[in-house]
């Protein structure tokens, strides 16, 4: 028997127009790059979907779990590939089933290639006789349920081989990875920002991040390893990254010493998104991403965030918004980002945290209290510290590489952002 392959369908829904032929370019190069390392005959397309061939020794699960990441994927199957006839098609309709449990059942079948002379109807009509007559031989008590049976078998007839699975995995949905173009999403170690991340990399975006660390309360107690272990986690959905990563405490310093207390939160927001948005400008992002979810703290009511976005003129997307804490942790845990968000670390922000923080503030009144600080200065002073750490991601194997400090140092870096 020939290696099993993986079908790969996708949604429909991004097809339509002109960019058909880019976004299906970009999902052909995603598979190709999280299949790097697992041995690959080809991947081919007859029509409207992916054919993955697994190469001799290639392991099955391995290449499943992979697929299960690449983003623009409806869904995905372990499929059987057999020549275009009823017989084989039948007999591996049965190989493909008979281990399954199950009490109702439904064959379904699509030709792609309409020079096949049985019609969908036909091929689903028989092999459903076959299976059953075959159940039945068994002793086992099953029937055919054509509506929400508890399995389907899937034909396929392309005109390359016949493909029949009936184990369907949903995919990660969304669109093909580094399609919409880039944003640079603001990285704290928190669970929000990184599920914030990954909604709009869903969405085609390509990041890049910039995480403001404190120095924490022990020596290699700051929250830069949770920040790397996420930019680290989040990249293979789009393969590479950047990550920034700058120290904060010396600006939350002066904003302590010259700025009014209650207002402390809000003025670190509004320096960070500063900083993000010239280093956006460097990478040409043309938006910035937060984890913000409005009213979840202090700093996020709409009145807080408003006062805050005015610092910046870049806009900046708020995918979780409309969401709730337990919204988001779900989809933490599935991409894996809770563990890491969950280890301890020492978060910049709640250092000098005001007594009594202020829930309405309006641009206006954060101009004022910034009116004591040096804001260029400061944004300087962040820039010229910044490191990067750039993430590489081949297959399961991800290299990260940190910069030399300097070179963010020079006039160059700020001028050109
Ligand atoms: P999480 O920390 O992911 O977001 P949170 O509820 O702790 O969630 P806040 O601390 O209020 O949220 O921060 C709101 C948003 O501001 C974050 O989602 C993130 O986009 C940005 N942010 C906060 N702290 C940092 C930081 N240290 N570095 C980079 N971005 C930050
Ligand atoms: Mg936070």
């Amino acid at each position: 028997m020939s290696n099993p392959v993986i079908v790969v369908h996708y949604h429909e829904a991004w097809l339509k127009g002109r960019n058909r032929r880019f976004f299906l370019r970009k999902l052909s190069t995603a598979l190709r790059q999280s299949l790097q390392g697992i041995s690959i005959d080809r991947i081919e397309k007859p029509g409207d979907r992916f054919v993955v061939s697994l190469g001799d020794g290639a392991s099955q699960h391995e290449a499943i779990a992979r697929v299960e990441q690449v983003l623009g994927i409806a869904f995905y199957a372990l499929a059987r590939t057999v020549e275009r006839n009823r017989e084989a098609i039948c007999r591996a309709a049965w190989e493909e089933i008979e281990p399954l449990s199950f009490t109702n059942f439904a064959v379904r079948a699509k030709r792609s290639d309409k020079s096949f002379p049985e019609t969908s109807l036909e091929v689903e009509a028989a092999v459903g006789r076959h299976l059953l007559e075959k159940l039945r031989a068994q002793g086992r008590n099953v029937s055919v349920r054509l509506k929400d049976p508890e399995l389907t078998c899937y034909v396929e007839i392309t005109s390359g081989p016949a493909l029949v699975y009936a184990r369907k995995i949903p995919g990660a949905g969304g669109l093909p990875a580094n399609t919409a173009g880039r944003m640079m999403c603001l990285l704290s170690g928190g669970y929000d920002s990184a599920v914030a991340a990954y909604h709009m990399m869903k969405r085609g975006a390509h990041l890049s991040f910039a995480h403001f660390y404190g120095s924490g309360a022990m020596p290699g107690e700051s929250s830069l390893h949770v920040a790397s272990g996420l930019a680290r986690q989040l990249v293979p959905y789009q393969f590479h990254a950047k990550l920034y990563r700058i120290p904060f405490e010396p600006i939350q310093r002066e904003i302590v010493r010259y700025a009014p207390e209650n207002y402390r939160v809000l003025l670190y927001r509004r320096m960070m998104l500063r900083i993000a948005e010239v280093l956006a400008k460097r990478d040409r992002a043309l938006a910035l991403v937060t984890g913000d979810s409005l009213g979840q703290v202090a700093s996020q009511t709409l009145r807080n965030l408003v006062a805050v976005d005015a610092a910046s003129r870049m806009v900046v997307f708020r995918p979780l918004i409309g969401t709730d804490k337990i919204e988001i942790m779900a989809t933490a845990q599935k991409i894996g980002t809770y563990d890491i968000s969950s280890e301890p670390f020492h978060d910049c922000c709640p250092v000098f945290l005001p007594r009594t923080p202020a829930l309405y503030a309006s641009a206006e009144d954060l101009d004022e209290a910034e009116s004591g600080l040096d804001v260029p200065g400061l944004i300087t002073l962040g820039l010229r510290s910044a490191t990067l750490e750039q993430f590489h991601c081949t297959g399961r194997e991800i290299k990260s590489e940190i910069s030399h400090p300097g070179k963010f140092s020079g006039k160059k870096s700020i001028a050109t952002a």
